[in-house]
């Protein structure tokens, strides 16, 4: 799949996510009609949270799929591509379920994921 199938489909997972965040913060706002400015936003931040915890995923993930499978930083062999596991990631905008892309030595069996470190966690 090429980057733009990609950006599109980031796109309209990213917009649904809004479009249901719209959607349900609607409907409680016409049961709750009540609510003050503070209950209100207690309502929003998870919703909140939960958008931009998707766009901070497809964000952190975008380079890895275009970098090359990299040589082994112990042994110099080339590494081989081995899926994308799920790892949890902590920011303060909340937790990411990130895919990554993975590389596994055959030789020394060293393992990497591209581009760096993990994100710091604050
Ligand atoms: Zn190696």
């Amino acid at each position: 799949m090429g980057d733009s199938g990609k950006h599109e489909q980031n796109k309209a997972a990213f917009l649904r996510e809004a479009e249901r965040m719209y959607d349900e913060l609607h409907s409680w706002r016409a049961e709750n009609l009540d609510a003050s400015f503070d209950e209100i936003g207690d309502q929003v931040t998870p919703y909140r949270r939960a958008l931009v915890s998707k766009l901070l995923e497809q964000l952190a993930v975008e380079a890895d799929a275009r970098v090359e499978a990299p040589e082994c930083e112990a042994c110099g062999e080339a590494m081989r591509y081995r899926g994308d596991p799920t790892r949890i990631v902590g920011h303060r905008e909340g937790e990411v379920a990130m895919e990554r892309a993975y590389y596994y030595c055959d030789q020394c069996g060293g393992s990497l994921f591209p581009p760096g470190p993990p994100p710091a966690v604050e």
